[in-house]
């Protein structure tokens, strides 16, 4: 049924990058409209009472590093609209079988000192980084077009980070520790560590530890989506739930259409909008492994082996840089991890909105084949329990999200794939086509602006804003 609307804009999708481009659009005064298939708005930066009554869990995204870090919600009042960052002490923990377990700290020497003999090949490896900070993560935010503002920062970090995180690692560090310690943070990429521009992850996610932190949001990810449309909404934009768009054929007439959605979704809903061409190119758009997840409600706080593990909000299970590449490696080759690297957030340890006294909330998942059908439940509480050990005698109730729910519960999350599709090169940067302006398509009015755009998978609204800029620049000019 056609939809009326008397708007200069209409974006498609209520996630994070839905919600920037609208903002984005809203700021430089065109009138919006954001239809939304959902019940409720947030696309990944959601929450819901999974498990029982009173305990908040994070459906999709937990930690947000590149949501504090990003320059576009740092020029939003987004405390205003009630969004407030809960910083834990530390920002992530890397426990081991034996030893202690290697901690990110906001300070470089503190992270440094805990890697022993590695500390000054740490310092060597993000000292600069962190010193350029301020200059090089807008860059690293962007598409490569047009041209980084800091051209030859650009160019030695890229010079750093095309390596392989499995190779950066080895070269880098003599010891386990360090060795792991950078592959979990790797690890995010969601790729073999043996591919090419893994070790970016490392550095990014590092980075970010000494620069920006690693928060939750307080009362759960919701509160990041629900910032952003009270934002959009004092701007005078509209927002529309249940309203899922099957054909772009139906949307009323408007100056620009802007799609928070991943390019197999474009393709079912292009109509006649999308030239043979471009829509092959959109067809061969690649995607990857998915997410098995586990929400766990819990009697008390996870035991850890190491204690130093409850300073931080993030727990990167997988111990040995040669275990965790054969973890991430697995999901690639169509199997399923014996031992998967496993990623942990505790938020009610450091936020104590999510549950009542007492009681405790687990997140925890782990990467598996594109549309996997196995059961992970097991192996993923074996990790933690490893770590961990008496840990399971404290699960109160437990909500398990293959990727088959996941796709379910987002359409964008493609066969699990929570990152919007692959971010194997060239498609880390070439997302998604080979487009110089990557989110424009042949259409002059329609664009893309979800996560499937530079740069990529994130809560951080940067592929709306950038999408969005676009449109301001050209046809909404
Ligand atoms: C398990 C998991 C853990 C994650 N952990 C983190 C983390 O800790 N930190 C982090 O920064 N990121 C994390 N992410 C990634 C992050 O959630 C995504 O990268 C981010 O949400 C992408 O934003 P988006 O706006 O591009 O897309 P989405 O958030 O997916 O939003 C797309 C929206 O479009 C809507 N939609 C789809 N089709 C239609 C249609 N036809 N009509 C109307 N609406 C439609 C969807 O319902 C959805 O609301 C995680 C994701 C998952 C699933």
């Amino acid at each position: 049924m056609p939809l009326s609307s008397a708007h200069d804009t209409i974006v498609v999708g209520a996630g994070p990058n839905g919600l920037a481009a609208a903002i984005t659009l809203a700021r430089a005064g065109r009138s919006v409209l954001l239809l939304e298939s959902s019940p409720t708005i947030g696309g990944g930066a959601r929450s819901a009472e999974l498990t029982l009554p009173g305990v908040v869990h994070d459906v999709c995204s937990a930690v947000h590093p590149l949501g504090v870090a990003s320059p576009f919600f740092r020029d939003l009042p987004l405390r205003e609209h009630g969004l407030h960052w809960v910083f834990s002490e530390a920002e992530a923990a890397h426990p081991f079988d034996d030893g202690p377990a290697v901690i990110l700290q906001r300070s470089l020497d503190a992270t440094a000192e805990g890697l022993g003999p590695d500390a000054d090949a740490y310092r060597r490896a993000f000292g600069p980084l962190v010193e350029a900070a301020d200059r090089l993560l807008p860059d690293l935010l962007a598409p490569l077009w047009p041209p980084p503002r800091h051209p030859l920062l650009m160019a030695r970090f890229g010079w750093k980070a095309m390596a392989s995180a499995h190779n950066a690692a080895v070269r880098l560090f003599r010891g386990e520790r360090a060795r792991g310690f950078f592959a979990g943070l790797a690890a995010h990429a969601i790729l073999p560590l043996e591919s090419a521009f893994t070790a970016s992850f490392g550095y990014v996610f590092g980075l970010l530890g000494h620069v920006a932190g690693w928060p939750v949001a307080r009362g759960g990810s919701q509160a990041i989506a629900d910032a952003l449309a009270s934002v959009l909404t004092s701007l005078g934009g509209e927002i529309e739930t249940g309203r899922r768009v099957t054909s772009l054929d139906d949307l009323p007439p408007a100056r620009a259409v802007l799609l928070d959605l991943t390019p197999r979704q474009i393709v079912r809903i292009a109509g006649g909008r999308v030239r043979a061409r471009f829509r092959r190119a959109l067809e061969r758009y690649r995607y990857g492994p998915a997410a098995f997840k586990l929400d766990l409600a819990l009697s008390g706080p996870i035991p850890w082996k190491d204690p130093a593990c409850a300073r931080a909000a993030t727990v990167h299970l997988g111990g040995t840089l040669e275990e965790i590449a054969a973890a991430e490696h697995a999901p690639h080759a169509g199997a399923s991890a014996e031992r998967p690297f496993v990623l942990v957030a505790q938020q009610s340890l450091f936020d104590t909105t999510r549950a009542p006294a007492g009681r405790h909330t687990a997140w925890a998942y782990c990467h598996v084949p594109h549309g996997s059908t196995v059961d992970m439940t097991g192996r993923i509480e074996a990790q933690i329990e490893r770590f961990a050990p008496g840990f399971r005698d404290l699960i109160l109730a437990r909500h398990v999200t293959t990727p088959a729910a996941f796709e379910r519960y987002d359409e964008n999350y493609v066969g699990g794939d929570i990152a919007g599709g692959s971010a194997a090169f060239p498609q880390l940067f070439l997302r998604p086509s080979r487009r110089l302006v990557p989110y424009t398509t042949p259409d002059p009015r329609l664009f893309i602006c979800s996560s499937s755009t530079p740069p990529g998978a994130g809560v951080h609204g940067m592929c709306g804003y950038h999408a969005a800029r676009v449109a301001l620049a050209t046809v909404l000019r």
